[in-house]
Order: C-alpha cells, then sequence, then structure tokens
C-alpha cells in the first residue's frame, strides 16, 4: 500500500505531527486547552474535574493518574489541560527517551512545586528509572548512586510534591507496583460519530474551511473513532478545497477527497482489507496466530496489534482469541462472503 495512506489512517502520531505536539502554534491552537472544550469521554471528564477541583481546594499536588486507551484519542491533550486547569507547569517526556536513572533524576529535581510531569508510553521505561519512580512518587523523595565501584555513594534527594501523570496504549504491560501508585487509573473509549464530527467541525474552523451539510459527519464516519484521525482526513479535506478551489465542502466534495485516499465509507482502508482477505482466504476466517499475518501480510507485528486490529475489533469484524486471530461474523458480510458455522469453536476470548 502507499506510504501516505498508511499514516493518514494511523493513529499513532506521524513526525511532523510530534514537531507540533513540541509547542508549533497551529498544534497549540486545535488542542483544547479546558475540560469544557474537551469533547466526549464523559465520564472520564466528572473524574477528571473532581480530581482538580480536590487539588485546587487542598493547595496540594494533584493524585498521580495513569491514562490508557488506544492511541490518538486525546492522552496528551488531557494532561495538559489538567496543568492548565491547575495553574501550575506541564513538563513531558516519553518512556523510551529515559535510559538512565540519571534522565529522570534531572528532570524530577528541576520541577517546581505541584507541578505536572507527563511521561508518554510508561510501558517502555527502563527498569532502573522505573525504580527511581517508585519512591519518586511515593515519598518524593530519590536515592541516586552517585560515583562507581566501592567508593559509590548513595544521596537521597527530596523533591517537591508533583504529579505524574503517565499514558499507555498496552496498560497490562505495566508492572502493578506501577500502577498501585496511580490514584488514578482512566481509560479511553473510541469516540462516537456525534462527538467526532463536533471535533471535526471545531478544526475545520481552526483551518478556515466551511464543512457544508453533513461534510463533517462524512469526514466523521471514516474516522475510526479517533480524533487524530479525524484532524488527518480534515486536512486532507482542506487540501481537496484549496486545490479545487471550494469555499463550502459539502458531502460530495468530502467523499470525492475520500475515495482518493482510497479510504472506505466505513474508514477501512487497504491494509485492513487486505487483512480481512487475508484471514477469509488464506486462513479460512481462522483461527491463525499474529505471526502468519504478519508474514502473509509483509507487515510488522506493531503495526498489525496497535493500527490495524484494534479498530476491526472494535467492529466486530474480527476477534482476538487464545488461538489466535479469528473472522468475526461483520468480517464475513464486510466482505460479502458467508460466515464460516460455527465461526469459532471453544475459543477463549483475550
Ligand atoms: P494521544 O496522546 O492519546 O495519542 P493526543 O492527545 O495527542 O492523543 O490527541 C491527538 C489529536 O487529537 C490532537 O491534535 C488533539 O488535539 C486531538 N484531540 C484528541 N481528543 C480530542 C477531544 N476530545 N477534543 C478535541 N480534540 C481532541
Amino acid at each position: 500500500m502507499p506510504q501516505d495512506i498508511t499514516r493518514i489512517i494511523d493513529p499513532n502520531p506521524s513526525p511532523v505531527e510530534d514537531r507540533l505536539r513540541d509547542g508549533d502554534e497551529a498544534a497549540a491552537t486545535i488542542r483544547p486547552k479546558l475540560l469544557a472544550d474537551f469533547v466526549g469521554q464523559e465520564q472520564l471528564k466528572k473524574n477528571l474535574s473532581m480530581a482538580i477541583q480536590s487539588a485546587k481546594q487542598r493547595g496540594a499536588a494533584m493524585d498521580h493518574l495513569l491514562f490508557f486507551g488506544p492511541p490518538g484519542l486525546g492522552k496528551t491533550t488531557l494532561a495538559q489541560i489538567v496543568a492548565n486547569e491547575l495553574g501550575v507547569n506541564f513538563r513531558a517526556t516519553a518512556g523510551p527517551v529515559l535510559t538512565r536513572a540519571g534522565d529522570i533524576a534531572a528532570i524530577l529535581t528541576a520541577l517546581q512545586e505541584n507541578d505536572v510531569l507527563f511521561i508518554d508510553e510508561i510501558h517502555r521505561l527502563h527498569p532502573s528509572v522505573e525504580e527511581i519512580l517508585y519512591s519518586a512518587m511515593e515519598d518524593f523523595q530519590i536515592d541516586i548512586l552517585i560515583g562507581e565501584g566501592p567508593s559509590a555513594k548513595s544521596v537521597r534527594i527530596n523533591l517537591k510534591p508533583f504529579t505524574l501523570i503517565a499514558a499507555t496504549t498496552r496498560a497490562g504491560l505495566i508492572a502493578k507496583p506501577l500502577r498501585d501508585r496511580f490514584g488514578l487509573s482512566l481509560h479511553l473509549d473510541f469516540y462516537n460519530e456525534g462527538d467526532l464530527a463536533k471535533i471535526i467541525t471545531r478544526q475545520a474552523s481552526i483551518f478556515n474551511i466551511t464543512l457544508g451539510a453533513n461534510g463533517a459527519a462524512e469526514i466523521a464516519k471514516r474516522s475510526r473513532g479517533t480524533p487524530r484521525v479525524a484532524g488527518r482526513l480534515t486536512r486532507r479535506v482542506r487540501d481537496h478545497g484549496v486545490i479545487n478551489k471550494l469555499s463550502v465542502i459539502d458531502q460530495t466534495m468530502v467523499v470525492a477527497a475520500m475515495s482518493n485516499l482510497a479510504i472506505d465509507s466505513l474508514g477501512l482502508d487497504d491494509l485492513d482489507r487486505k487483512y480481512l482477505t487475508c484471514l477469509a482466504e488464506f486462513y479460512s476466517g481462522g483461527p491463525t496466530g499474529i505471526d502468519n499475518l504478519c508474514a502473509a501480510l509483509g507487515n510488522e507485528r506493531d503495526i498489525l496489534e496497535e493500527v490495524v486490529e484494534p479498530f476491526l475489533i472494535q467492529k466486530g469484524f474480527i476477534m482476538r482469541t487464545s488461538r489466535g486471530r479469528v473472522l468475526g461474523k461483520e468480517g464475513y458480510s464486510y466482505l460479502g462472503l458467508k460466515p464460516k458455522n460455527p465461526i469459532v469453536a471453544d475459543a477463549q476470548f483475550i
């Protein structure tokens, strides 16, 4: 499949979006700044709002907070909103970047009272960094080793109270002692089309484009329940509008722009369709192991597991079972095939 299409439906940030995350003005205006402007995730927002109010009234650091859920649903945005609502500094880093105990020690000792430290991809922390975090989170203290060999000395450093906000797409990979140190764990769900349409309309106005009747709804339908995908599709629709000199982009124009990108009315692209066809035709609907699918499709396991499968599972197109991947009833119907009977015998779902 063409490279650019992979990027369009990929809920992970592209390198450009990574740069935008680091403070570019356009990204800064796209990200909502207040909880009230953050669309959807109603239950989560209620819990978060209570934790923020309580911290403000106590004049203390908010409890440590873990956000988990698929990429692109707003974990980083919410972490920034929390810092903003609390009126404290926001410092961001990511698990894979922190390779030595000294890296995290330098960040922790520079924090001001009640600041928010955001660690993305917390499931990818190095064990030596994770160990430092334990006492930092619990007692606001760290012990670091200075020097090497027999003359090495352990030095205790007191930290200012802070709030750790961590995000992960793989909550199951976080060690229990670390998980237990979060006062609050909040799960982000995929968005419904109504909420996505609101996010798209807001982004379109920031991009200075007018989406005519049902234009936003048509993009929402194809956004895989994910605001990051919605934002990317809205930008491609804007390009279509600019090139064709359209002042208002209506539903028909959105459909034309999407068909140029080979994204169908459900938001599935070439790779999704190849995945489903491969499971149906090569493996008779499964069950089959993920490694077989990776080899047959020539794709990496991470891409299939984190980008392709979550949406197909959510749609009921496939199932992950203890015996492997299985094509679901909806998957057969999408491909226009008759379901195998029974679809999956005595399989345990995982
Ligand atoms: P994550 O950290 O979960 O990967 P981000 O917080 O980086 O996701 O969000 C991805 C993009 O989607 C950002 O541009 C963000 O502004 C936008 N976004 C996410 N959730 C919402 C929301 N509920 N309302 C408006 N925009 C959102």
